[in-house]
């Protein structure tokens, strides 16, 4: 998607501080940090948002989730972490690139705002 930041980040037309890389994903430091560490991961397949996965994206999915652990180890969240995905209006997403949000090193409070 040629007018998508995170699909511009992923190809790295725009710098990123980049935690994790693969064929599949990319994990950068968020620029506005809620957290002493914040990560995004993403697919580098453009999907906007939960709502448009698909069933062709199962594996990739899972092969995200699967590896939340392997970047929060190398972000250094040795003491658990919160995962978010934020999704359409009411989920407040800004980006309209599936993104999921790794925060930790401090006590993630619940409920969120
Ligand atoms: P959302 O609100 O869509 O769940 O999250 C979007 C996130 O992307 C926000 O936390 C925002 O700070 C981050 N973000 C937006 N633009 C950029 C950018 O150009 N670079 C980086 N590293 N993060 C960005
Ligand atoms: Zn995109």
């Amino acid at each position: 998607m040629a007018d998508c930041i995170f699909c511009m980040i992923a190809n790295k037309d725009i710098p990123s501080n980049i935690a994790y890389e693969d064929d599949k994903i990319l994990a950068f430091h968020d620029l506005e940090p809620q957290a002493p560490v914040h990560v995004l991961i993403i697919p580098k397949k453009h999907i906007a948002s939960l709502d448009d996965v698909q069933n062709e994206d199962l594996e990739l999915m899972g092969y995200i989730m699967t590896k939340v652990k392997e970047v929060a180890e190398k972000v250094g969240l040795d003491n658990g972490y919160r995962v978010v995905i934020n999704t359409g209006e009411d989920g407040m997403q800004t980006v309209k690139h599936l993104h999921v949000h790794l925060l930790g090193k401090r006590k993630m409070t619940w409920p969120p705002g």
